[in-house]
């Protein structure tokens, strides 16, 4: 029985200089699956960001400031064993933030979320040492070293979809580097952070590296820290418009920010493509977390001779998903995060109907018995007939839903998949390696999938082209957004 439909409210506070802040003021947080409250959250003032931006700017000062890289690899390799040693914990907190199933929870989310400490300890253990050796005049020499410094207090402010997962995609480069971190989770998806703060310090990280408030965004906790002139530098996922004002705020200093925003993604399946996989994998890319990926497909492009079969494949595999609760192994769909989202993911498919779309499947809320009737649950749906230019067509919707449309050559659906203010993620079905090289080239896409969808290596550069993001995080070049970079030019 999850806690909300027992009654019962867990605390979460913030978690500050290695250990919780009693709660002062708090808010209520409900479980997306029935409706009903089943968190009390602290909702951090500008006085405990500070505390926290302070504590976290000492314990730089401290041993942290002077371990080494080996240490602070070891220290991630002992964390994601903890972790998976407590993932049953992670397992539960993360479904009741989010109303996840367990299934893809237990099996994928949380183990990619432990997976990120275990890639990015190989990562810093792997990274190139640059040298340069500078031939002068006279047959002098000089040798050049690139020295790896941490930027100082990082701020991390995180979306409640992949909760944990796309938080540690930041904590553990941030941490490897050297950093102090203050975190600010979603307001939506507070429970992670606070187990992962506490478990990064039974493993022994000391006080004031890792601290999380809670809190809302705007003139609330996130947006007290992004503004915190203690903080050195700061990175951000969730949505564009947010980003535009987390980059105003690091204007100020200016301070090093990276952003991962917001996406309208297309799949382009050609009519060589292997049908039963292209559908299977788009229908994965339309669904998986009821659409709240950043890399979902919500614009599918069907060459004209396989467009029935996909449409039909696509509305068989919305029919095929089982809604219901988190906790059950067999179901497959989740909740909408919150009241607010269901609202907006309803009423852009009530204006997808209003602008004349042929609805393929779904295209309303779910009507869910006792205990769910109160959830946040909206259908998985498709649409036919819409021009690019509408609505449903342009938005990020961050539901469950496409719309499809035919096209006829290679060119035609490049030109329309690009024609979007958002690059983040394209799939590409086609079983003609040359086409796949060529449009993958022409796609305006940060990630390019053939053949596959969020197929993910840590090591492989991420983030978006156009308004999807500013910089790219994964491999070294999170080692460089996470490092102060030094030369070292000793003359020989
Ligand atoms: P959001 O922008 O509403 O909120 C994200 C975080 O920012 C939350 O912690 C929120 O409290 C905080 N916040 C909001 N306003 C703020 C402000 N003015 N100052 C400081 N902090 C503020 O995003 P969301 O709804 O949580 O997440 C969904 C969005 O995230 C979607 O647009 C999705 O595409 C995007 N996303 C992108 C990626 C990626 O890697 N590119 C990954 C996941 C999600």
């Amino acid at each position: 029985m999850s806690p909300s439909v027992s009654g019962t409210r867990d605390a979460v506070p913030c978690f500050i200089d290695g250990r919780d802040v009693p709660i002062a003021a708090a808010f209520d947080k409900h479980d997306p699956a029935t409706g009903r409250p089943n968190a009390r959250v602290a909702e951090a003032d500008a006085a405990l960001v500070d505390a926290a931006v302070e504590t976290a700017r000492r314990a730089l000062r401290g041993p942290w400031g002077k371990t080494t890289l080996d240490a602070r690899i070891a220290f991630l390799e002992r964390l994601a064993a903890h972790m998976e040693a407590n993932l049953a914990a992670l397992v539960a907190a993360e479904i009741a933030d989010t109303g996840k199933p367990i299934t893809p929870t237990t099996k994928v989310e949380i183990p990619r979320a432990i997976a990120n400490f275990r890639a990015f300890a190989q990562i810093a253990r792997d990274a190139p040492a640059e040298t340069f050796e500078t031939a002068l005049p006279g047959g002098a020499r000089a040798r050049n070293t690139v020295l790896r410094h941490p930027v100082g207090v990082v701020g991390i402010v995180a979306p409640w979809n992949l909760p944990l997962l796309l938080l540690t995609w930041k904590v553990a480069p941030a941490l490897v580097c050297g950093n102090a971190v203050v975190v600010k989770p979603s307001e939506h998806s507070p429970r992670t952070a606070l187990l992962l703060a506490r478990m990064a310090h039974a493993c022994g990280l000391p006080d004031g590296v890792l601290n999380v408030v809670h809190g809302h965004g705007a003139g609330a906790a996130g947006g007290f820290l992004v503004a915190h002139p203690g903080v050195d530098a700061i990175t951000f996922t969730g949505e564009t418009r947010t980003g535009e004002a987390i980059m105003r705020a690091a204007a100020a200093g200016p301070r090093p920010v990276s952003l991962e925003l917001g996406g309208k993604n297309p799949a382009l399946i050609f009519a060589d493509c292997d049908l039963k996989a292209a559908i299977a994998g788009t229908a994965r890319s339309l669904f998986d977390n009821c659409g709240q990926v950043c890399l979902t497909t919500e614009r599918v492009f069907v060459a004209r001779p396989v467009f029935a079969q996909v449409a039909a494949g696509l509305a068989a595999a919305a029919l095929a998903l089982k809604p219901g609760d988190p906790h059950a192994p067999e179901t497959t769909l989740g909740p909408a995060i919150s009241a607010l989202q269901r609202d907006k993911v309803l009423g852009l498919y009530a204006q997808a109907k209003a602008d004349g779309a042929e609805v393929l499947a779904g295209g309303g809320a779910l009507e869910m018995s006792e205990p769910f009737a109160e959830g946040y649950w909206v259908a998985p749906t498709l649409w036919a007939g819409l021009p690019d230019d509408a609505e449903i067509c342009r938005r990020e919707v961050f539901g469950p839903c496409a719309h499809l449309s035919v096209f006829d050559t290679e060119d035609e659906v490049l030109a329309r998949a690009n024609a979007s203010e958002f690059g983040l993620a394209a799939t590409v079905w086609s079983t003609d390696s040359a086409r796949v090289q060529r449009v993958a080239a022409g796609l305006q896409s940060g990630t390019v999938w053939a053949n596959c969808w969020r197929v993910r290596d840590e090591r492989a550069p991420f983030g978006g082209f156009k308004r999807s993001g500013v910089g790219r995080e994964g491999g070294v070049r999170s080692l460089d957004f996470y490092s102060e970079l030094k030369t070292l030019c000793v003359f020989e």
